[in-house]
């Protein structure tokens, strides 16, 4: 296991490179700086591109086996070091040290997952005529930009199909969370060849550079809506690929056939896990009137044995906000709702003292128009809803701009399948939410993205499609 110092510096063609500038990075449970790391220069975009760009044609080239041996290895190099890893995430991004070893082990278990894949080759026609045969083949150079949630594990995401399918990689995390992915470099420097994986550093100005950058070939996005569009916008001057993973307001459906005890667990993590700082929690949760005051009791009274605090401490389940600005919003919207007097059956008051720190915090029942029902919180601050209509609540389920996941909660299994089919949404969870798998294609409908990641869906997102036609010659007797 590699002891891991506190230098920070990006992986440019197989070297620790320093940056011209630096930045800091802030543990948000304290608001102390912890760390300064390199703030790439365009010269420095350009030498990891012009790295990753002389790797291609080797990387491409070698057995897609070979490729699936250091995807793995890139697996096994998270489960090494998973004690430290888990450490830094807990640090720079807030969440405990639970979730920092789940967010690991998960990490871990993908690279694996995604090693067992083989790129498909499909003989549409085989006729007396011609063969034709359908193949892919990678893109180039991708330019992967991660959020500040699940720093780790949504690198890992991007660079396991990239690098699988024989692409090579630019890798920059957010701002907020560069910790991990930069130590996550320097251990894979002397695994996967130079120029495979480069990682840099900065701010949101170098996520506008790569965008643009005419030698990146595909962008692997994920972040904020308004953030997504942007890069789209920068992606079409050079037509690169784009695969966008955005923001939802995802709803959860309660239906009166529920043990509200049973469910209260699991619903409670759905929604709560990370603090909310998942694209994928569940951020309005309708609970039908029979059972909507069961319901709402179980969830708060399982609430109240939930810890919140510094992440690094024993015994705390839930982090701060990760960042000054998702700390305003978040409170922005706890005001928002005392102002319209709505009821909170949990929390409320933002905390006092050092760190961003919301408490769990759960609506009664707001109006379908409030701002705390229609923006995406991501943070820890839940509307729950009543309805007594299935039209009407899947007509408020689907009544946004976003469409990324959804989830049903009954005894019966046909009548939430129906339901599930009814949401426009990328994945629809049937009793449980979270349950992600590197075979099971994630995707946002309507605003909450483009294309697709995991599963073969996601992997040939990664390639270019090329269709051979071979005529068959007759040959002279
Ligand atoms: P963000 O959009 O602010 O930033 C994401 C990344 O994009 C960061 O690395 C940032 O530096 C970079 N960036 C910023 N401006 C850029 C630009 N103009 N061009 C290129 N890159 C740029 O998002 P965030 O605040 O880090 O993350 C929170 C959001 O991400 C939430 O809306 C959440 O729902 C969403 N999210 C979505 C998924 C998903 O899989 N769909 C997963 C996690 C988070």
């Amino acid at each position: 296991m590699m002891v891991f110092n506190n230098e920070y510096s990006m992986l440019i063609n197989g070297n620790q490179v320093p940056g011209e500038k630096t930045f800091g990075v802030v543990n948000p449970a304290t608001e102390n700086t912890i760390a300064s790391v390199p703030d790439a220069s365009h010269e420095q975009l350009d030498a990891a591109v012009a790295a990753a760009k002389a790797a291609f044609p080797a990387w491409s080239a070698r057995p897609i086996s070979e490729r699936k041996e250091l995807v793995a290895a890139i697996g096994k190099c998270l489960e090494d070091n998973r004690e430290e890893f888990s450490r830094l995430i807990t640090l720079e991004q807030g969440k405990s040290r639970a979730g920092s070893d789940f967010e690991i082990d998960l990490s871990a278990g993908w690279c694996r997952g995604v090693a067992k894949y083989d790129l498909p080759v499909n003989v549409v026609e085989d006729s007396p005529e011609r063969t034709v045969e359908i193949r892919h083949t990678p893109i180039g150079v991708v330019g992967a930009i991660t959020p500040w949630n699940v720093p780790i594990l949504i690198a890992i995401w991007k660079l396991a199909p990239a690098l699988l399918t024989g692409n090579t990689v630019v890798l920059k995390p957010s701002p907020y969370t560069p910790l991990a992915t930069l130590k996550l470099g320097e251990l894979l420097r002397d695994i996967l060849p130079a120029g495979v994986l480069n990682i840099v550093s900065g701010g949101n100005e170098l996520g506008q550079w790569m965008t643009d950058h005419p030698d990146i070939g595909k962008v692997s996005f994920t972040g904020s809506t308004e953030t997504g569009k942007k890069v789209m916008e920068s992606a079409s001057k050079t037509l690169k690929r784009v695969t966008l993973e955005l923001g939802g307001n995802d709803a959860a459906i309660v239906l009166p056939d529920v043990d509200p005890k049973e469910i209260a667990p699991a619903l409670f993590w759905g929604a709560f896990f990370n603090s909310a700082q998942v694209c994928v929690a569940a951020k309005r949760v309708y609970i039908h009137e029979d059972v909507y005051d069961a319901v709402a009791h179980e969830l708060v009274e399982f609430a109240k044995t939930v810890t919140v605090g510094d992440g690094s401490q024993q015994g705390v389940d839930l982090g701060p906000v990760q960042n000054q600005m998702q700390f305003e919003k978040v409170k922005s919207l706890l005001s928002d709702s005392k102002k319209h007097g709505h009821r909170f059956l949990l929390g409320g008051e933002p905390g006092e003292g050092k760190g961003y720190f919301i408490p769990i915090s759960i609506v009664d029942n707001p109006p379908e128009d409030s701002r705390v029902v229609k923006e995406e919180a991501f943070g820890p601050l839940l509307p729950l809803l009543k309805f007594n209509d299935i039209e009407d609540v899947i007509k408020r389920a689907n009544d946004t701009l976003t469409g990324l996941a959804g989830s049903v909660w009954s005894s019966d299994p046909k009548k939430a399948r129906e339901i599930a089919e009814r949401l426009e949404t990328g994945t629809v969870w049937i009793n449980e939410i979270l349950f992600f798998s590197p075979d099971a294609p994630f995707s946002g409908h309507k605003q909450s993205g483009v294309g697709a990641e995991h599963g073969m869906e996601g992997l040939l997102e990664f390639t270019n499609t090329q269709t051979i036609t071979s005529k068959k010659l007759e040959m002279a007797s």
